[in-house]
């Protein structure tokens, strides 16, 4: 009889665990400087030399460990974060495998020093591709130093996968400010080869974030709060000035730990839509805070994906606590109009205000049959748009697309607060404030002021939905039958009605009314395989939402028209009272500012 199998020694089986966990140097870092707060550090410091290629130094003044702890530390599997199986339920700390400290010292050339504030002496420990050659004493402040030399020496195919110098410095300072956004009350820096890339000092969340983002770009990010008894959300997001093209400003951390995930970085650009273009991203500074028991963090070895218990919970959470933010559009207030950058109590005020304008005018928002005449057109022209092709949709009479609903003297929005000074090529209504010219896009204002009075209507009248003459049957996956049985009342909700047809079959007898003519089952597979993926339906949103912007486009002023003094007024007043207010549906911006200092700057004034 043959003996194939073998066990495999540790000093390869700690290799092939640092193949998942030690990509290149910025993730040793990451383990480095987790350990370190884990350790209680107030003061972490990251050096490395080429990019982390030829040696990385991380130090910190956490609680160090004994003699016997620093020995056991290597050894794989050996942790003091958990004990129990029931622990892997709720992980308060970053780390918890056990893993890394041996992982990084089976490719590397390794040194550990460490020493309790008890102790009068600390343990130096040097490994050499994971054989200890050496333990001894030597004399240390307390806390702790990690020293990785010549990583992937022994690992070839590792080596040449790493990138330059300069690449690999850029994916460790990337990798450092993620985690000092978490931790604004811990200080950190970092040099390469002596240069510095980063210092940040011990602050709040808020300079933390300005020092990480740039100051100028701090200045346009608003606080967001979000709590239920399930959730609680805070943080700070950016307008749409800051747009970028990649998603790395987007830090989301779920009880510290910064993630990426899919669910919640679906939420978080769910609640721009309309705000941004597509394909640009903000900057979200967000923290999710859950029982620990809610978020399963055992899902991957480097610890970037989390599974949420319960998933829809968390991705509308997140979504309504940053929509919250963006529906007041708070960057068209600027510091000159109010305080709120500058000053936290007049901000509040001043948000509560605008928050409680905001509840008003959806409160007087009349009901469906009692909509003011633009709406009951818009309605018109909504069952143009189910009959004809969207391109062709007819365009109906714009002049009169504002009606005085009750413009009350004391509404004193950002909008009904600038003074009108004219209208520039009957497209532009140009108005001033104190210190700025304000341009203003007369087609993108009317049209998100229709936008939002048609989602309302949408959302009041409930949505429509239409009886197929023939039942279409449609052949779907296991999981999209489950998800579809799961939310089939909700799916009713939203006009589609589904029935069972045997195995994986199920047949459709109703589509959304909006849709009918825009293939639903299209459609209806997005929208269970968004249920599936986010247990939220954004693609029956996106679908609705986009219909509902090219109606709206189409119903109100288009090109260059002449505007009465009252009509422009009423457009401000109407701006005043509508979400997201800033951009058009599209994401188009509905406002310019040119401020007085850039003026007197083009004339030479200053
Ligand atoms: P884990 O962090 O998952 O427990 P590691 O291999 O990263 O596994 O570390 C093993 C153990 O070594 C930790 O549980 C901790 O007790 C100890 N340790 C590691 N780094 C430090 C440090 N910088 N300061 C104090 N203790 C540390
Ligand atoms: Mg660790």
């Amino acid at each position: 009889m043959s003996q194939r199998i073998t066990i495999l020694p540790e000093t390869l089986t700690n290799k092939i665990a640092a193949g998942e966990v030690v990509e290149r140097p910025a993730s040793v870092i990451k383990e480095l400087i987790e350990n370190s707060l884990d350790a209680g550090a107030t003061d972490i410091s990251v050096e490395i030399n080429v990019g982390g290629r030829r040696r990385i130094r991380v130090t910190d003044n956490g609680h160090g460990m004994s003699r016997e702890d620093a020995l056991l530390s290597l050894e794989r599997h050996a942790t003091s974060k958990i004990k129990v199986d029931s622990d892997l339920e709720r992980i308060l700390t970053l780390g918890f495998r056990g893993e890394a400290l041996p992982s990084i010292a089976s490719v590397s050339r390794f040194s550990l020093a460490t020493r309790e504030t008890s102790s009068t002496e600390g343990t130096e420990i040097i490994v050499d591709g994971g054989r200890v050659r050496d333990v001894r004493a030597c004399g240390m402040a307390p806390g702790t130093v990690v020293s990785v030399e010549q990583i992937f020496f022994n690992l070839p195919a590792r080596l040449k996968f790493m990138k330059s110098a300069e690449t690999e410095a850029g994916h460790v300072a990337d990798v450092i400010a993620r985690m000092a956004v978490s931790r604004p009350d811990v200080a950190f820096t970092c040099t390469n080869d002596d240069r510095e890339l980063l210092r940040l000092q011990r602050s709040d969340l808020q300079r933390r974030l300005a020092q990480v983002v740039g100051r100028d770009s701090s200045l346009h990010l608003y606080p967001v709060t979000g709590n239920d008894e399930y959730a609680t959300i805070t943080g700070f997001i950016s307008g749409p000035a800051l747009a970028r093209s990649g998603t790395q400003t987007i830090y989301t951390y779920i009880n510290g730990r910064f993630i990426r995930d899919k669910v919640v970085q679906h939420a978080v650009m769910q609640a721009y839509r309309g705000v941004i273009d597509r394909g640009r991203y903000p900057v979200v500074a967000l923290f999710v805070e859950l029982p620990p028991e809610e978020v399963d963090v055992n899902v991957h070895p480097t610890k970037h994906e989390v599974r949420f218990r319960r998933q829809s919970i968390v991705h509308d959470a997140i979504q309504g606590a940053v929509e919250k933010v963006l529906s007041r559009s708070p960057w068209l207030v600027t510091p000159s109009v109010a305080t709120y950058a500058t000053s936290e109590t007049t901000g509040q005020a001043y948000r509560e205000r605008i928050a409680a304008a905001a509840q008003a005018s959806l409160a007087i928002a009349p009901l469906a049959e009692h909509w003011p005449q633009p709406i009951k057109q818009l309605g018109k022209v909504l069952s143009e748009v189910v009959v004809s092709p969207a391109d062709n949709v007819k365009v109906s009479e714009p002049a009169t697309s504002f009606q005085p609903e009750r413009l009350s003297t004391e509404s004193a929005g950002y909008f009904s607060s600038l003074s009108i000074l004219g209208q520039f090529h009957s497209e532009y209504i140009i108005c001033q404030s104190d210190s700025e010219l304000v341009v203003i896009d007369q087609h993108a204002a009317s049209e998100r002021v229709a936008y939002q009075r048609l989602k309302q209507q949408c959302l009041t009248g409930g949505i429509e939905s239409q009886r197929l003459l023939f039942p279409e049957t449609v052949e779907l996956s296991f999981s999209e039958v489950a998800v579809a049985v799961r939310f089939c009342l909700d799916l009713a909700g939203i006009g589609f009605e589904l029935e069972p047809f045997g195995g994986t079959t199920i047949m459709v007898s109703a589509v959304p009314r909006l849709v009918a003519k825009n293939d639903p089952i299209l459609l209806l597979r997005d929208v269970l395989a968004d249920l599936e993926r986010f247990g939220t339906s954004g693609a029956f949103n996106d679908a609705l939402e986009s219909l509902l912007s090219r109606i709206a486009c189409h119903s109100v002023i288009r090109g260059a028209h002449q505007l009465e003094n009252r009509q422009i007024k009423e457009l401000l007043y109407h701006m005043d009272h509508t979400d997201f207010a800033a951009s058009c549906p599209h994401g188009r911006p509905v406002s310019h500012v040119v401020k007085l200092t850039e003026l007197q700057k083009i004339f030479k004034r200053t």
